[in-house]
């Protein structure tokens, strides 16, 4: 299927109302997966390491919708799963598309895939963005783990994105800690160079970054994180809310994004983060959905 022409995503994403509420974070898997799963977690290793699982849920497009209405959330950011399989990724990303297509004012779609294979890669980044995707992510190797490989790998995906001023989501998570299915070795220099030779993309980097942010209080490394978003995908599992005023002093208040990783948790649990984090005001709107309009907001057209 080839991805039909655009009609919402720049009236879509323009701001309606005021302290929209927008998760950057949520996942919707091809459908064949949401019936039955099974075959992927033979064919996709990767796949198999988080959803061998019957308790790791798959959300259908109108779980999704569902979870927006009843969760007070104005739009949500959906991405499918970086299947090892081209046809797969690219599959799932078509039905991303459609979902976008059926509630464009709601459905902010992101294409990610695999960067096994570099031309691939290249070649669903440029179909994705071409035919008007909002971002790309989340990005992940879940299978080996983020290498320099990788990285290197993503350039030709990240010239694209940077002409079109699109955002890019990666998965990073904690190098220290309890394991946990999705967690992954990251080669973190290299992350850093990556964002360091694109200085004019914004990338955000899901789960806090792994802490990454950190670096951003030495003076010479905070110029070079300017674009540095992260969001709080799967935070009340790893961290206690001082996390967010660490992000935030670190970053800056116009850096942390929420993103719940739906289904694996709804918006309930990062509302409790953020109480007991004590952010209210103009700062909780920010990390709610101000934050992300704004880098959506920065797509060429
Ligand atoms: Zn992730």
């Amino acid at each position: 299927m080839g991805l039909q022409p655009n009609i919402g995503i720049n009236r879509g994403l323009r701001k309606v109302i005021d302290n929209m509420i927008i998760d950057c974070h949520t996942h919707l898997l091809p459908r064949q997966a949401q019936q039955d799963r099974s075959e992927y977690l033979k064919a996709d290793p990767a796949f198999g390491s988080l959803y061998s699982s019957p308790k790791a849920r798959i959300a259908s497009s109108d779980d999704i919708i569902h979870y927006l209405d009843k969760s007070g959330i104005d739009r949500a950011i959906v991405f499918g799963f970086p299947w090892e399989s081209y046809e797969t990724a690219k599959r799932n990303n078509d039905e991303v598309w459609e979902f976008h297509q059926r509630y464009p004012d709601r459905i902010i779609p992101f294409a990610t895939f695999s960067l096994l294979e570099r031309d691939l890669a290249y070649k669903e980044t440029d179909r994705t963005l071409t035919g008007g995707f909002a971002g790309l992510g989340e990005l992940s190797m879940y299978g080996l783990g983020w290498s320099l490989a990788d990285f290197v790998a993503l350039k030709p995906c990240l010239a694209i994105a940077t002409a079109w001023q699109i955002p890019v989501m990666i998965h990073v998570n904690e190098p220290v800690g309890h394991k946990y299915p999705g967690k992954v070795s990251v080669d973190i220099r290299a992350l850093f160079k990556t964002i360091k030779n694109h200085q004019d993309l914004d990338f955000i980097l899901a789960h806090f970054g792994g802490g990454l942010f950190i670096y951003s209080l030495m003076p010479e490394i905070g110029q070079t994180m300017k674009r540095v978003y992260v969001d709080t995908a799967a935070a009340p599992f790893l961290y206690d809310s001082r996390i967010v005023s660490a992000a935030v002093n670190a970053l800056g208040e116009e850096n942390v994004l929420l993103g719940t990783d739906y289904p694996l948790l709804g918006i309930s649990r990062y509302e409790k983060l953020l109480d007991e984090a004590e952010v209210h005001g103009a700062l909780r709107s920010n990390i709610l959905g101000e934050n992300v309009l704004r880098i959506l907001d920065r797509r060429l057209s």
